[in-house]
């Protein structure tokens, strides 16, 4: 659903001790919406395979049209759907249509590549509030065939006080059933009490976690809506205070190591690849997404200094 603005300048990282983190998001605009856009930092392009994090909401759209994204092409990625309230409707090129509500993962794997549409429905709950996510394809699995999976029912725990949700990847051996290309971690956190504890991590991954709703201790960093931690790897666990009712998002993964390409809606490694993607969805190669009344984004202007840019 996201315009990559590039934008990166203003994103601050804080550092604190042990190597932790803590960024602020960039406020940026899809469609109508101003959304939190967390990752990519400037100086922190990915995380685990993560390379894109947008939070939006809550936000009322109870007698409006609410989330209208056209139709837009993604290639070398996999754009990761997971709300807190309210529902949207994806099409795509494969033919899928589907609703998702809270709770339930819609994971698009773009492959080689892939259109899709997002939008509330006509008759759509008054709220709205998720979060947009990327995985990026490593190397090897990139040009993988297109492919749409959603998921109504995910594993979850209860540990110390947090009902852990795992849409993506595995935590302490409860895995997602969704289909993954990397060793990473997708996980919902929500205090059902008070919380102080200290949560077991995968010491080979790489960890993000952010604050959806309420307010949390997250290492040494207070966390509110649109504030990150970031934890490197070699972590046994990290420590989390919040008070009840608060949500957090865990993502993290094996570091890439791979320098990514990422401009508008594509994740690629060169600007041959970027110019070809361009130019395809240009020539409608990426296929039809049906039932969006209204027209298909266009790609905005193939800048050469995006290009060229380091990554
Ligand atoms: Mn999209």
């Amino acid at each position: 659903m996201s315009t990559l603005d590039q934008d990166l300048d203003v994103a601050g990282q804080n550092f604190l001790t042990n190597g932790f983190e803590v960024s602020q998001a960039r406020i940026a605009t899809v469609g109508d919406m101003s959304v939190r856009r967390l990752l990519p930092l400037r100086l922190r392009r990915s995380i685990g395979a993560w390379c894109f994090v947008d939070h939006y909401g809550p936000v009322s759209v109870d007698g409006v049209t609410g989330m209208a994204v056209p139709p837009h092409p993604h290639i070398g990625l996999q754009t990761v759907t997971w709300l807190f309230e309210g529902n949207v409707l994806h099409r795509d090129s494969l033919g899928s249509e589907q609703m998702i509500k809270p709770g339930q993962l819609n994971l698009m794997t773009s492959g080689r590549g892939i259109a899709h549409a997002e939008e509330s429905p006509v008759e759509h709950d008054p709220q709205l509030h998720g979060v947009q996510l990327w995985v990026a394809l490593p190397d090897a699995s990139r040009f993988t065939e297109p492919a749409f999976e959603h998921h109504a029912e995910l594993p979850f725990m209860g540990s110390d006080g947090l009902t852990i949700t795992v849409f993506m990847g595995c935590l302490t051996g409860t895995c997602s059933p969704a289909a993954t290309f990397s060793h990473l971690v997708g996980a919902q956190l929500v205090a059902s009490r008070d919380v102080h504890t200290r949560l077991a991590v995968n010491p080979d991954f790489e960890h993000a976690v952010f604050v959806v709703d309420g307010r949390a201790r997250v290492g040494d960093a207070d966390l509110t809506p649109g504030a990150m931690i970031y934890a490197p790897t070699g972590q046994l666990n990290i420590p989390i205070s919040a008070p009840m009712g608060t949500t957090l998002l865990l993502l993290g993964g094996v570091p890439l190591g791979e320098r990514l390409l990422m401009w508008w809606n594509f994740v690629a490694r060169s600007p041959h690849e970027m110019a070809a993607a361009v130019a395809d969805w240009r020539d409608g190669k990426f296929g039809e997404v049906g039932g969006y009344a209204g027209e298909p984004l266009k790609a905005p202007p193939l800048r050469a200094d995006l290009l060229t840019r380091r990554t």
